[in-house]
């Protein structure tokens, strides 16, 4: 018999014929023998809902404040379907995350797990419940109740697998695994069998918004074997593996990612003396401002240019500190562009082959597609190019590295 975590994103539970729909799954998984936790998002949309609230009262509601109205959708769909079970002659039982006792720290909005409490769960799985867990909560030091950050739900999945060393965590989503890339823009995205923890945390953090970045960081560090796979369509999904060598056999790169989260400024005519970068990018950082690439050219006249991105959220707030900078040290000017997109191609099997880089570029220029910024690590290229090229870049490169899935016959 296996200890089978299986988490329910939001549009799974969206509706009541839909939660209906997971009672039924959850119950024939547990008529055949296995134990299970099932851990629930919001249905979809009621997390943004709640936050439209907090904002029509005031732009800024106080964190702790925005975690004790964004955390009730949770506690909806825990009760819902816990109820559909029992109709269904399933014994079962909810728990709020701070019922459980997911102590996290005291990060509003963004809280990270630092302990779970498995003893009521433990219980209650050997009594036969099947344990009906909200996601995306928990509970911190002082009692005040936490988020994990929007997509929070299936790090608590991935938590809870590990606290209870779970046979496998599912992510049960609307979409049948992961794909080459997000099959919403390239339809002839194709589904993996199998992508390395590396490659997923990159894929994540780069953009591709499947699985919610730390619960990818946690999997890969408790080795908590990692599926995604459709709610209401049969199939073996995605596994997220450690196994380098199994993935091998897949092209040089196994993904694309993009992001429209991003903007790009450049301060001018900068004198060029040591410490420049410090000048420009200390006060940014002393403003919580968090810097994503940085490109910082070659002086001419002894004066260097200097281009960074931050999240866009953060835009205007790092345009003013930046202005107040060009004052300070007399560069020429400061200019800004929101108009910009991140690509980028992500695979382990760039560690053995040459010329990836390349590839990418000849594909984006082929296009006519101008790259403004550059990035690369061991197993990913980004670049940074005018927003609205984003999906011709992305189906464009999605070819050059034949990613592309064999057509159907007839198409
Ligand atoms: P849930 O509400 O179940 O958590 P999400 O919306 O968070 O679902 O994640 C599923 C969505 O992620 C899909 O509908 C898909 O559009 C998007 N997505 C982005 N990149 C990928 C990818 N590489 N593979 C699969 N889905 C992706
Ligand atoms: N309901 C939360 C959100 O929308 C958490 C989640 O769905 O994972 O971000
Ligand atoms: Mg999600």
């Amino acid at each position: 018999m296996a200890l089978i975590v299986q988490k329910f994103g939001g549009t799974s539970v969206g509706s009541i014929e839909r939660i209906e729909q997971v009672a039924d799954k959850v119950k024939k998984h547990r008529e055949a023998g296995d134990d299970l936790v099932v851990v629930l998002s919001a249905m979809s949309g009621e997390t943004n809902r709640l936050i439209d609230l907090a904002k029509q009262i005031t732009d800024q509601p106080v964190p702790r404040e925005l975690d004790v109205i964004v955390s009730t959708g949770e506690q909806v769909t825990i009760a819902l379907l816990t109820m559909a079970l029992i109709k269904r002659g399933v014994p079962a039982v909810s728990y709020t995350g701070n019922q459980v006792r997911i102590l996290t720290d005291s990060a509003h909005n963004k809280a990270r797990i630092l302990q779970i409490d498995d003893h009521k769960i433990r219980a209650d799985l050997k009594e036969g419940r099947v344990v009906v867990v909200a996601g995306f909560q928990g509970v911190d030091e002082h009692g005040s109740i936490t988020t994990l950050g929007r997509g929070g739900s299936d790090t608590t999945g991935v938590a809870l697998a590990a606290a209870l060393k779970a046979d496998e965590c599912q992510i049960y989503t609307d979409v049948d695994g992961v794909y080459t890339t997000d099959p919403r823009v390239v339809p002839q995205a194709r589904r993996l069998e199998k992508i390395t923890f590396e490659e997923m945390l990159e894929m994540a953090s780069l953009g591709s918004k499947v699985l919610q970045i730390r619960s990818v960081e946690f999997a890969g560090k408790y080795n908590v074997p990692l599926r995604v796979l459709h709610s209401f369509k049969e199939g073996p999904g995605t596994l997220i593996t450690i196994d380098e060598e199994e993935s091998m056999e897949q092209p040089i790169i196994s993904g694309i990612a993009f992001n429209r989260d991003e903007a790009k400024l450049t301060i001018r005519g900068v004198p060029d003396t040591p410490g420049v970068a410090f000048k420009i990018l200390g006060p940014i950082s002393a403003s919580n401002i968090e810097v994503d690439m940085i490109v910082q050219n070659v002086a001419h006249d002894n004066t260097t240019d200097f281009t960074f991105t931050v999240h866009r959220n953060e835009y205007e707030k790092a345009q003013s500190v930046l202005e107040n900078t060009a004052r300070e040290i007399g560069a020429r000017e400061v200019i800004g562009d929101t108009k910009i997109a991140k690509v980028s191609i992500v695979g382990v099997g760039m560690r053995s082959h040459a010329g990836v880089a390349s590839r990418m570029f000849e594909a984006l220029a082929k296009e006519s597609i101008n790259i403004q910024m550059i990035s690369t690590s061991e197993i990913k290229v980004s670049v940074v190019i005018e927003e609205k090229y984003l999906e011709l870049a992305v189906r464009a490169l999605h070819t050059a590295f034949e990613l592309d899935a064999p057509a159907r016959q007839g198409e």
